[in-house]
């Protein structure tokens, strides 16, 4: 079933760069320019956060107790704790650490960071519940872009918030998939030569579906969150919806792993749903983990191909000083160029290994992208069998760039109130403050040529 394994020498490398430039540049034509002046405010937090590591490590020390929030002063009592740990504050951060010296500021602090929070929460949080995303997800798929719905409200404490999580799950899947029957048709988005594609997509949280997931007893966490994933799939199976599970950081990842492709085997979901997870190619052992997805696929027959999701990883700085904490190796490569050759050593291998796979690339980096959708073609496969997927208000531009060159993209549709919203939010912010950024590079203005160059390995292979 595959064409395994990769081989370089299976495109011509020359001709994959010309092929992957001309795609780049095609996609950058083809990408609005947005003079939304809200945006340009967001943008000035970023830089500020850019420019202070200080501030930055204070705002991932925010991150921790954001779920333990309940209220909006109680966020505004946190953050002013965390930003009074920045030894030269800049103007702004002093008048709000001033503010939160007193009940009464901090209720002010509270409100104004609500407004600030809640309209920069809107560029990347379709809606406070999945009834209330119905619209965005309407307009996105009328636009040519399918969409996945993720439910915030990160790690999960006490089974009770892992159940209330599990029935939103389910209820979301019921609300998208009632709506999504009434959408027009969109054949792009609806087919790839492996058979049909769901209109609804879910993307879940492991360590919401259960409190128990702890590295020292990954068994407990598996059971427990396993009880909770079925009757999901079970769902998805019934109302012809795909369900797909995020990856979190590395202290879940081999749980994670091994729970999707035991449940996945288990003679009830061979059949169904269409389902997926993902890969982060940031992680120095992830071949190793294509090898044991692939190893897998070769032995476990479903009706329906396993959708990899490829991403870089999202928890690059917490996996660093918790390794550094530890005393430990990190499990992530600390060169940016090492990490983006490996996401594209695993394009490669992910696309030789359909029809047994569907590969969702995804990235807002267009040497990444291009990469995929040359290296696609160049090996025969048709546009349609690659997926490239964006997060919502990150990759609105590159989104719609490959829907008018009619590519299939779906964008990462995060749904919740925004207390929940809040790490997931500062996560983005500190993700594009990185130097090292993409879309950091590219809001500098660095030259087209200079954003598709080939990443040079940190030591020559
Ligand atoms: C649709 C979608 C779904 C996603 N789902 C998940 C998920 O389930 N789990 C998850 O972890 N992430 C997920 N992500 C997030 C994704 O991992 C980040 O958006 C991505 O890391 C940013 O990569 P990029 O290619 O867009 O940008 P780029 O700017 O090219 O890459 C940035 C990334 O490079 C890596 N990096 C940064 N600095 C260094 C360095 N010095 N050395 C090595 N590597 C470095 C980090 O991973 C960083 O996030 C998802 C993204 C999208 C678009």
């Amino acid at each position: 079933m595959t064409r395994g394994g990769i081989f370089p020498d299976m495109v011509d490398e020359r001709a994959l760069e010309e092929e992957l430039g001309e795609i780049g540049r095609r996609l950058a034509a083809a990408m609005p320019v947005t003079r939304n002046p809200l945006k340009a405010i967001d943008e000035k937090a970023m830089d500020l956060a850019s420019q202070d590591a200080e501030l930055k490590a204070a705002l991932f020390r925010f991150v921790d107790v954001v779920p333990a929030c309940r209220s909006l002063e109680d966020l505004a009592r946190h953050l002013t704790g965390f930003l009074g740990e920045v030894e030269q504050p800049t103007a702004p951060i002093g008048v709000a650490m001033k503010m939160g010296n007193t009940r009464a500021g901090r209720a002010a602090l509270g409100a104004a960071s609500a407004a600030g929070v809640r309209r920069m929460a809107h560029r990347f949080i379709v809606g406070e519940d999945p009834k209330a995303a119905l619209g965005v997800l309407r307009d996105l798929w009328k636009d040519g872009v399918a969409s996945s719905v993720d439910l915030l409200g990160e790690a999960t404490v006490t089974a009770a918030e892992a159940q209330r999580y599990a029935d939103r799950c389910a209820n979301a899947l019921d609300t998208i998939v009632a709506a999504a029957a009434r959408w027009p048709e969109r054949p792009q988005l609806e087919r790839d030569s492996a058979g049909p594609l769901p209109r609804a997509n879910l993307s879940v949280k492991v360590s919401a579906l259960t409190p128990l997931l702890r590295p020292d007893a990954p068994e407990r966490g598996k059971r427990d969150a396993a009880d909770r994933l079925r009757p999901l799939l079970r769902r998805a199976n019934e109302l012809g919806a795909h369900l797909h599970i995020d990856m979190e950081s590395m202290d879940s990842r081999d749980a994670v792993l091994e729970l999707i492709l035991d449940l996945l085997s288990e003679d009830e979901f061979r059949s169904g749903p269409s389902a997926g997870m993902v890969l982060q190619a940031y992680l120095r052992d992830s071949p190793q983990t294509l090898d044991t997805i692939l190893e897998w696929l070769g032995r476990v027959e479903r009706a329906h191909p396993l959708t990899v999701r490829l991403v870089k990883g999202a928890y690059w700085d917490h996996e660093i000083v918790e390794a550094r904490q530890h005393g430990w190796d990190a499990p992530v490569f600390e060169v940016k160029a090492d990490c983006d050759l490996n996401f594209e050593h695993l394009t490669r291998r992910l696309l030789d290994a359909r029809p047994a796979v569907r590969v969702a690339v995804a990235s807002h980096n267009l040497r990444s992208v291009s990469h995929a959708i040359a290296y696609n073609r160049l090996s025969g496969g048709q546009d349609g069998d690659l997926e490239l997927q964006v997060l919502r208000g990150l990759g609105d531009p590159l989104q719609t760039a490959l829907a008018r060159q009619d590519l299939r993209v779906r964008t990462y549709c995060p749904v919740g109130d925004l207390v929940a919203g809040m790490a997931y939010l500062v996560r983005r912010l500190l993700e594009n403050t990185s130097n090292e950024s993409f879309l950091h590079e590219q809001a500098r203005g660095a030259a087209l040529d200079e954003l598709l160059a080939r990443p040079v390995a940190s030591t020559p292979a």
